[in-house]
């Protein structure tokens, strides 16, 4: 084992929204979590387009401690893409992503870096007693969380907490939208990396509010639907669309035999029957509609890979090369 291996470089990054009153004691708990144990770290903070103090207060703080880093964006791009901005200019070999809050628990970060130190590529935190909301957060996550678990078949209680572990390589390689951040356990399975969770401590949120409802759980349940597109068919769209093409033309058929057998024998005439028109009508046209959702999905994709695009854009940053 080379020394990097024992005493691996670790990039912690803390995406920001409007959390002023939270940070510093972040700042504290993170300090005294990894230097108790006595790692080599760099914390990096990206700031997404706060309107409170979080600006001047990062600003400060990067030029008292270099192993701060902080990167400002230009406007809200939301968490996930915040949470890409941090990882691109990471330079650990391993990143653990964590709210800004203070609901995840610093002081879980050695036991997740036990488990890659184990030999797992990921280690994904388990709010096994989360306290948020049980109406609009907790229960729509469950729900939420079981259909990830059946479509994706990687079983894991809690996709969504943000606090988990990865390795460098497989975090790299993975591109993020949307709210997709939660998929990444997911995608490196996909790849063939060694997963594994781990119940951590969640706390209530004591400053700032939640920027989130209910709504995000239909945007969740969206980008799954898109992520297992991708995983599925991304390389071969024709079992897709010419599925669904074939699938047409089968309806087409049955529905010409039973317009004639109406006609020979049921004594109705082509006209006097509207209703299986109209049913094969709106199932295609739900059809076609989320179709040409992972199509656009697509296009989006090829654009932002094509041009080396970005989904977030970088006022300035500070202790970054
Ligand atoms: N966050 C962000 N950009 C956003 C929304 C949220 O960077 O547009 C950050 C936020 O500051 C926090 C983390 O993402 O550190 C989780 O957000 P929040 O606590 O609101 O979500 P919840 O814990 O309620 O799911
Ligand atoms: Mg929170």
């Amino acid at each position: 084992m080379t020394d990097s291996e024992k005493n691996p470089y670790i990039s912690v990054i803390v995406p920001a929204y409007d959390e002023a009153a939270s940070l510093p004691i972040l700042v504290e708990e993170l300090s005294a979590a990894m230097t108790g144990h006595q790692y080599r770290y760099e914390v990096i903070i990206v700031n997404d387009g706060s309107t409170d103090s979080t600006r001047g207060y990062l600003d400060e703080l990067a030029g008292k401690d270099h192993k701060i880093k902080v990167i400002h964006l230009r406007k809200n791009s939301g968490q996930t893409a915040a949470m890409m901005a941090g990882i691109d200019h990471a330079n650990g070999t391993i990143i653990i992503p964590i709210d800004a809050d203070l609901q995840n628990d610093p002081a879980d970060i050695p036991r997740l870096l036990e488990k890659i130190d184990e030999g797992y590529d990921v280690c994904s935190g388990w709010r096994r007693k989360r306290k948020d909301n049980p109406l609009v957060r907790t229960f729509p996550s469950k729900i939420a969380n079981f259909f990830i678990q059946l479509i994706t078949g990687v079983r894991l209680h809690d996709y969504g907490c943000t606090l988990k572990a990865y390795r460098r390589e497989i975090i790299k390689e993975i591109r993020l939208y949307g709210e997709m951040h939660r998929f990444i356990p997911i995608y490196a399975k996909w790849t063939g990396a060694k997963v594994t969770e781990l119940p951590v401590n969640h706390r209530l949120r004591k400053h700032g509010k939640s920027k989130y409802g209910l709504k995000r759980t239909i945007k969740v349940i969206l980008d799954l639907m898109v992520a297992n597109f991708i995983q599925k068919y991304f390389q071969r769209p024709i079992y897709v669309f010419g599925s669904f093409g074939l699938l047409s033309f089968l309806l087409a058929s049955s529905t010409f035999c039973a317009m004639l057998y109406y006609k020979y024998f049921g004594n109705k005439s082509f006209i006097e029957t509207p209703l299986p028109l109209l049913t094969v009508l709106f199932v295609l046209i739900g059809i076609i509609a989320i179709f040409m959702g992972f199509l656009a999905q697509i296009t989006m994709m090829t654009y932002y890979e094509s041009q080396n695009r970005r989904s977030y854009f970088i006022a300035y940053t500070r202790n970054l090369d």
